[in-house]
């Protein structure tokens, strides 16, 4: 049989079934889609393929899900760092947004987030920021997926004026992308706090017309949960509840406060949680309870927000922070062990995102977005585990090569089509522009 792509390595870990670990086999890559994994013997007598990869060294694994960031905001990477979530929030971000944010910038920070992301293995992100066009256009460019955010805030940008142009202007970004298979989209209220009640009950509505999911910040920290109590008697989950938002559409991302009516909300209504660990432990907003979520039947993705709070956007960095975290917080070194930490970073994002039909684990009929990781470093010896020392050992510097749809786009670590010194010298610009100065 005829394919595009024979790619072999010394193992393949395609996260359904989970835990399962496969030696020497290949995967037959036709038309950017998986054929076939097989014995690599049993695959060389079966497929003649126009090419061939070959990781001696490697590990391949589902291309890396994102499930939560706002790439553009590489370019406030480590503007204002150590402070809390409101005082950052209010007297740093926003005000700096409203002074910068226009098409450029967010072309520049996206192509400075998407080449980070590409090197760091990730394939797809979920996005949520003013422009999601020029989001999305990054993307395409490097030959990366994105889940662009239909953006919605409840005070003007230079991106939208009020609630009507903010949902308007997603609108037309979302037909404009209809035909892109690299791009989806998925409605992104920025959190209860900060959408009037009437735009979030349109945004309900126009996710069941265009069936999207909707991702919106919820929980992040004690004081927001206890603003709502002020604010609307209610906590901020019951509040959506109430609005009819509570479905496995919606992604709440951080949920750092979950008491035992939230826990069951968000299990009867399959509700996925978007978990931003570095996040959460700069800004202090909170710990989220993973092991309990996960035994609850609750979908747990990883998300690296945005890198002005984290400060980098690298989702194994962050695979490893929740695997670790999470034993802290439950006080149990047993749960979330190495295959669920895989998953999270993987297939649970691709839930999240709706695209698990097509990405977030290797299986035949699956688009061929794969990571292939050297496990041949001193810091990875001895390899008892590819799928421990993935998890526990291995570090972005280790991602070798990435396929996004069956084609190449990191090779030795550098993504192909980005051109990383005009990235980087645009980024450079910007933050002479921001801040002249030092920064305190
Ligand atoms: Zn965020």
């Amino acid at each position: 049989v005829e394919v595009d792509k024979l790619v072999t390595a010394r193992w393949i870990i395609p996260v359904e079934p989970a835990g399962r670990v496969l030696a020497e086999h290949a995967i037959a890559i036709d038309d950017g889609r998986i054929v076939a994994i097989e014995p690599a013997r049993v695959a060389d007598s079966q497929f003649h393929a126009r090419t061939r990869w070959d990781g001696p060294e490697h590990v391949l694994i589902p291309g890396l899900v994102n499930a939560h960031t706002h790439a553009p905001m590489t370019l406030f990477r480590g503007l204002a760092d150590d402070r809390p979530l409101e005082a950052w929030l209010a007297e740093h971000i926003w005000p700096a947004e409203q002074a910068w944010v226009d098409t450029e910038f967010v072309r520049d920070g996206a192509d400075l987030a998407v080449a980070e992301m590409l090197s760091a293995g990730v394939t797809c992100f979920g996005d949520m920021y003013f422009f999601p066009d020029s989001v999305a256009a990054a993307a395409v460019a490097a030959g990366m997926r994105a889940a662009v955010g239909i953006v919605v805030i409840g005070f003007p940008s230079a991106w939208a004026d009020d609630i009507d142009a903010y949902l308007a202007k997603g609108l037309a970004v979302h037909d404009r992308y209809r035909d892109e298979p690299l791009v989806s989209t998925v409605f992104a209220p920025h959190a209860p706090y900060t959408v009037p009640r009437s735009a979030l009950e349109r945004v309900r509505v126009l996710a069941e017309e265009l069936d999207r999911p909707i991702t919106t910040h919820l929980h992040e920290t004690a004081t927001e949960v206890a603003n709502a109590i002020a604010q609307h008697g209610g906590r901020p989950l019951r509040y959506l509840q109430g609005l009819g938002l509570l479905s496995d559409r919606l992604v709440a991302v951080h949920m750092t406060q979950v008491d035992d009516v939230d826990l069951d909300l968000l299990a009867r209504h399959g509700v996925h949680v978007a978990h931003c660990p570095r996040s959460n432990l700069k800004l202090a907003s909170g710990l989220c309870p993973v092991a309990k979520l996960l035994s609850a039947g609750v979908n747990v993705a990883l998300g690296t927000d945005g890198a002005a709070s984290n400060n980098e956007l690298d989702l194994l960095g962050e695979m490893r922070t929740a695997a670790l975290l999470a034993k802290a917080v439950a006080g149990d070194a047993t749960v979330v062990p190495a295959p669920v930490a895989l998953r999270m970073a993987t297939l649970a994002g691709a839930r999240a995102l709706g695209l698990d039909a097509r990405i977030g684990s290797l299986l035949p009929g699956k688009d061929a977005d794969i990571l292939g990781v050297r496990l041949d470093g001193v810091h990875t010896q001895p390899v008892y585990g590819p799928l421990s020392q993935l998890v526990y050992a291995a570090s972005r510097g280790d991602v070798d090569s990435v396929w996004v749809r069956g084609e190449r786009v990191v090779a030795d670590g550098a993504p192909l089509r980005c051109d990383r010194a005009e990235v980087i010298r645009r980024a450079r610009r910007w933050a002479e522009r921001i801040a002249p100065g030092p920064v305190a």
